[in-house]
């Protein structure tokens, strides 16, 4: 069948929830992909910061391959190998105490809302607490985590959602102190907020969150979905500040494809909250998606991958800086090691089409700004390539193209 077939056939079959790109990807090599015709295209988005080791990594493979061999799925009424050194290697980078593992990062962000909601009820035996969440942050779209997402758009037409979130804004300490009562027993944040925007969290924000918290006995709890695992040249963004969470969540990069996220929490909060019937899953942490971990965690080392994100991002920064300096409709760009956006004046999706037909992929982050998080082995030639895709798209739309 042909690209066109293929592409017809899925509008027919498949829920139409994305509007998606014309192409057919095929099979990936290092920081490429090929559609079924066998065009090439430059990766900058790295199936949303999942793909980090990049694609077709014989030793992540061989390691996949010989797990699926071995053992796929157990339940989690036993152990598996691989769950337990994934949890030792995840809690090694994280410096957290208490691993459990989900298939995705919504899941994720539901097992540290239900951590922290069971922490305060075991305190005073009510449950009526409240958690503060970040206007434009994004959690994902199961109900609880979309209850969190600070986008209206997106929870509209799901309400009622759970309740008792109040919104703040990001890096707004006094707007944070407004929303707190005695019945706040979280605060939740991502450490670089990615899909609303690409806006880090300032250290002076999540070191005065922290004393809050501290003092408050209120979680603290960072979503390190998007910005962690390396890529803003920190195993996990908030370990740059020496912020440590009191909950955490990880997921797209940790198992590089295989679904599979994970919360995390300090031995004070586990000895205090969830316990045995409190929460579950069928395949979290199952042995292949914990396969999949433990061979990403020790390729991030074996590659210094984080060695390599501190090398090329300022560069890839440099360069975005001189595309902001040289077109009027960029406005500015911001964001922390491979997690950066380009702000324009206007909608971005024409820039975005413009370059998926020149064999380069990148994604938007709100309809204004274009998001780059590449996987996190570029090189310097491959950010000197996509600036130079780049720059003929962006002159394209500023002949009015
Ligand atoms: C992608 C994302 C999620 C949701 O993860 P899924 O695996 O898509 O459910 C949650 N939080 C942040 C910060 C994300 O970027």
């Amino acid at each position: 069948m042909s690209m066109r077939e293929y592409i017809d056939e899925a509008e027919r079959d498949l829920l139409h929830t994305y509007n998606r790109y014309q192409i057919v990807l095929d099979r990936g090599e290092g920081v490429c992909l090929y559609d079924l015709d066998g065009k090439r295209y430059l990766d900058f988005c790295a199936g949303i910061a999942v793909f980090a080791l990049g694609y077709h990594n014989e030793e992540y493979n061989e390691a996949l391959k010989g797990q699926i061999d071995k053992l796929i799925h157990t339940s989690n009424y036993y152990y598996n190998v691989p769950a337990v050194e994934a949890a030792r290697k995840v809690k090694k980078v994280s410096g957290m105490d208490r691993v459990f593992f989900t298939n995705s990062g919504t899941e994720a962000i539901e097992g540290a809302i239900k951590a922290a909601r069971k922490y305060a009820y075991l305190k005073d035996g009510t449950t009526d607490h409240e958690i503060i969440a970040m206007n434009h942050s994004f959690h994902g779209r199961t109900m609880g985590a979309l209850a969190v997402t600070g986008n209206a758009h997106y929870r509209e037409a799901f309400e009622p959602l759970i309740g008792n979130i109040r919104f703040a804004d990001l890096n707004d300490f006094d707007s944070v102190l407004s929303q707190v009562t005695d019945k706040t027993c979280a605060i939740l944040l991502e450490t670089v907020q990615g899909e609303g925007g690409i806006f880090p969290a300032s250290e002076d924000f999540l070191k005065k969150l922290r004393a809050l918290c501290d003092e408050r006995d209120i979680l603290l709890i960072l979503d390190e979905i998007q910005c962690g695992m390396g890529r803003t040249g920190e195993m996990f963004a908030w370990q740059r500040y020496g912020v440590r969470p009191d909950i955490m969540t990880t997921a797209k990069a940790l198992g590089c494809g295989v679904p599979v996220g994970a919360f995390l929490m300090t031995e004070r909060v586990a000895a205090h909250s969830l316990v045995a019937g409190d929460h579950g899953t069928t395949y979290g942490g199952n042995p292949l998606a914990c396969a999949a971990v433990e061979k990403v965690l020790d390729l991030f080392e074996k590659y210094h991958i984080i060695e390599n994100v501190r090398e090329v991002a300022p560069y890839l920064e440099q360069k975005l800086e001189e595309l902001a300096a040289r077109y009027g409709f960029i406005e500015t760009r911001r964001g922390v090691g491979l997690l950066q956006g380009l702000v324009f004046t206007c909608p971005v999706a024409p820039v975005i089409n413009k370059a998926v037909e020149n064999g380069l992929l990148l994604i938007n982050a709100g309809t204004n700004i274009i998001r780059f998080v590449p996987p996190l082995i570029i090189t310097k030639r491959d950010v000197d390539e996509m600036i130079s895709i780049l720059t003929r798209c962006l002159g394209d739309v500023a002949a009015g193209e």
